[in-house]
């Protein structure tokens, strides 16, 4: 099978004039064109690197502004929805997640509905469910056992929510294992408050629950560095906060890293330094996080959020650097190899129709979901 679009997006930049040989899945050759090209692009699909499907029904539902505060919306708005629902809502973000060009997510999973969606809908990726025991920090048993049968229930593994909302020993526990793990990171400027002075608004919530971390002197970054949790095979998710001395860990231990620009501008979290993660040799994935926090499913508003994150901090980033993340930097964040366009390759394709465009930054400023078609190869 011949594939001849006028562009192909090879390592995040948009090359003209190849062609593509593809035999059952695989890119067999890349080369010059031998005939006339078709008006449109072919990419690497999308890897959300960062997703909650179950909060889709609470999209443009929130009204907080301030990371902490928003936390305690969403958690009271939970409570109000059925079991039902929540399926229906994971479903619904699971064909959007799709129909952008998403091939595979790396999914946050509290209540149950996220495998069933992916089935349905032919989307891949890994489910992480989330272990919270701030309630439940002075006996984490019953708890962990509860969350384990929902996590066999569909096919998911635990995973630690974020270091401030699990208690250390069990924190500890998961950190000594060999399991992929993603966990919240460095996210607010409250989170920071907590870890370096013990204080602010997350160490009255704590207080509330009789939650003890006993943390202050370190960056949450250090705090998982000492509990063990920083290796290979686990995902930091946001890291806003990260100074030069967590990027230094983060680098050295050989961690990935998930940003995630729309959500952090919504709840007021500072952008990432994504310039200096790259810089230090850092995976870096794009996610969508939950539609509740970044608004609808789509990774070009990502994309575009991502270069304007890195404006703002004054560190700017390329445009072919952001598509790369968007799709094997996603991938590379969660271990997954080979998610490129380069001969023996069978990364799904996408094929973007969108006519007349030179480079990568006019793609992300110009591309939309309704212009994304999955390209069958085999
Ligand atoms: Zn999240």
């Amino acid at each position: 099978m011949i594939i001849r679009p006028y562009g192909v997006v090879i390592d995040g930049e948009l090359q003209l004039g190849d062609e593509l040989v593809v035999e059952d899945g695989i890119i067999q050759e890349i080369r010059p064109h031998t005939g006339m090209p078709e008006p449109w692009i072919i990419s690497p699909a999308f890897v959300n690197a960062h997703s909650h499907l179950e909060y889709r029904g609470l999209q443009g539902q929130l009204s907080e502004s301030e990371f902490h505060h928003w936390i305690l919306e969403i958690g009271a708005a939970k409570t109000e929805q059925l079991a039902q629902q929540v399926r229906a809502d994971c479903l619904i973000a699971a064909q959007e997640n799709r129909a952008a060009g998403i091939a595979w997510i790396a999914e946050h999973s509290d209540r149950l509905g996220a495998r069933e969606a992916m089935a349905a809908t032919g989307l891949n990726g890994v489910i992480f469910q989330e272990v919270i025991t701030l309630i439940e920090s002075a006996d984490p048993g019953p708890k962990l056992d509860a969350i384990r049968e929902k996590a066999q229930e569909q096919d998911a593994h635990l995973t630690p929510h974020a270091p401030y909302t699990v208690d250390r020993t069990t924190l500890e526990s998961f950190a000594s294992g060999r399991d992929l793990l993603s966990i919240h990171a460095s996210e607010s400027p409250a989170e920071q408050e907590l870890f370096h002075r013990g204080t602010g608004p997350i160490s009255d919530i704590h207080e509330k629950f009789g939650f003890e971390l006993g943390v202050g002197g370190m960056s949450p970054i250090q705090y998982l560095n000492e509990v063990g949790f920083l290796r290979p095979g686990r995902q930091l998710v946001h890291v806003c906060e990260a100074d030069e001395a967590d990027i230094d860990l983060i680098a050295a231990q050989g961690v990935s890293i998930a940003h995630c620009p729309r959500s952090n501008d919504e709840l007021s979290c500072r952008p990432a330094p994504t310039r200096q993660l790259l810089e230090a040799g850092v995976p870096i994935g794009l996610g969508l996080d939950s539609a509740a926090s970044s608004g609808p499913i789509n990774m070009f508003s990502e994309m575009l959020a991502a270069l304007e994150a890195s404006y703002a901090r004054k560190e700017p980033i390329s445009p072919e650097s952001v598509w790369r993340m968007a799709c094997e930097g996603g991938a590379e964040s969660l271990g997954l190899s080979g998610w490129r366009i380069e001969v023996g390759s069978r990364v799904p394709l996408l094929k973007l129709n969108i006519e007349s465009l030179a480079t990568t930054e006019e793609m992300i400023e110009q591309m939309s979901v309704e212009r994304v078609e999955w390209l069958q190869t085999d």
